[in-house]
């Protein structure tokens, strides 16, 4: 099969490989839809931090939102069948270790990442996959299917950030995972006031139909919108998918006391600078988040139902069928021509229907 292979920073290339055939416990699904993430680019230069750390180990396949058909089922398999539409988890769990036991996967110690970490991902025409960490989706185009995975992440950075219906929200950074985040805060939460904030108009459009303000930040003053937006309040939850060094100034200047902060950006290594007096003196909670453990199913049911809009990130779908099909799209996202917000690629073609055979 063909697949997109890393072998070292910005050494990568469409290459021939096997395909693995599935054993006890595996499934082998042809990939119908792979989005385009920024941890992508990470991983193609090795910047990201499981490579930096050494945790994550070289060649791999990326791609880590991906759905497909199930070609065939290895030894054991009982729950899925040939012609399912399915979607893989990126976190593929033990299930032995204490985190695993604790119902907290993302934090396994013997995990791998799928298209991130020890895992090969969907950026090939197959992949082999177990079965305890696929699902089956129904009703829903492949390219929607791909994105439950970036709508999980969205998901667990609101959970973290414990959104009510009586909270006003502020989300940094309109990106996928931001715009999907404000999405849900809003439709699904219910928040009572959504705001996001960023640089790129082209982006904050998008969220004009589930926010009540998008703020550029550059031509506008966010304190003064919230102020204004939130009567006086300010901002009880914050959801940073930015990971830009001002965010932290950004939530001194907006946040109510007794606030949460959300993280889920990847910082790349910039340093934050924040005022840790605001923090306590206004007992600040913030939180890491990481992955999406446990909101699949809930994460799909949303979007079979329509509750939650993928199709509102989606700017464009490309055929992924070599090197420089891949690199046309790496480039678009890293340049951001073109307005690119999530790009959907096509190992085996593009493919619009809901079904597979
Ligand atoms: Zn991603
Ligand atoms: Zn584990």
């Amino acid at each position: 099969m063909k697949a997109i292979v890393v072998r070292g920073p910005f050494r990568y290339g469409m290459e021939e490989i096997p395909v693995r055939e599935p054993g006890p416990g595996e499934v082998l699904i042809r990939i119908e839809a792979v989005g385009l993430c920024g941890t992508d680019y990470g991983i193609l230069s090795n910047e990201m931090q499981y490579y930096k750390t050494g945790q994550a180990k070289l060649p791999i396949v990326p791609g880590h939102e991906w759905a497909g058909c199930v070609e065939k089922v290895g030894p054991g398999v009982k729950e899925f069948q040939v012609g399912d539409q399915v979607t893989g988890e990126c976190t593929v769990r033990c299930g032995f270790c204490s985190y695993c036991q604790e119902g907290r996967p993302h934090l396994c110690e013997n995990r791998t990442e799928t298209g991130v970490m020890n895992r090969d991902g969907g950026y090939a025409q197959y992949i082999t996959f177990p079965a305890a960490s696929l699902h089956r989706v129904s009703g829903i185009s492949m390219d929607w299917a791909a994105l439950v995975e970036p709508a999980g992440i969205a998901m667990q950075a609101v959970k973290r950030a414990d959104i009510k219906p009586e909270d006003n929200v502020l989300v940094i950074g309109p990106g996928p995972i931001g715009l999907l985040a404000a999405q849900i805060a809003k439709k699904i939460c219910g928040a009572k006031c959504v705001i996001i904030s960023g640089t790129r108009d082209e982006r904050l459009v998008r969220a004009a139909a589930y926010t009540d303000a998008a703020v550029n930040i550059r031509k506008e003053h966010l304190k003064e919108v919230v102020l204004k937006k939130t009567g006086g309040h300010g901002i009880d939850a914050v959801v940073v998918a930015a990971g830009t060094s001002g965010v932290f100034r950004d939530c001194e200047n907006v946040m109510a006391p007794g606030g949460r902060i959300s993280i889920c950006g990847f910082f790349d290594s910039a340093k934050a600078d924040c005022n840790w007096d605001f923090i306590s003196t206004n007992s600040i909670d913030i939180r890491g988040s990481l992955g999406s453990p446990n909101v699949w199913p809930f994460v799909i049911s949303c979007i079979e139902s329509g509750r939650l809009d993928v199709e509102n990130i989606i700017s464009h779908r490309m055929t992924l069928e070599s090197t420089e099909d891949f690199q046309r799209a790496v480039d678009m996202m890293q340049n951001r021509t073109d307005d690119a917000c999530k790009i959907i690629l096509y190992p085996n073609g593009v493919k619009h229907e809901p079904k597979c055979n």
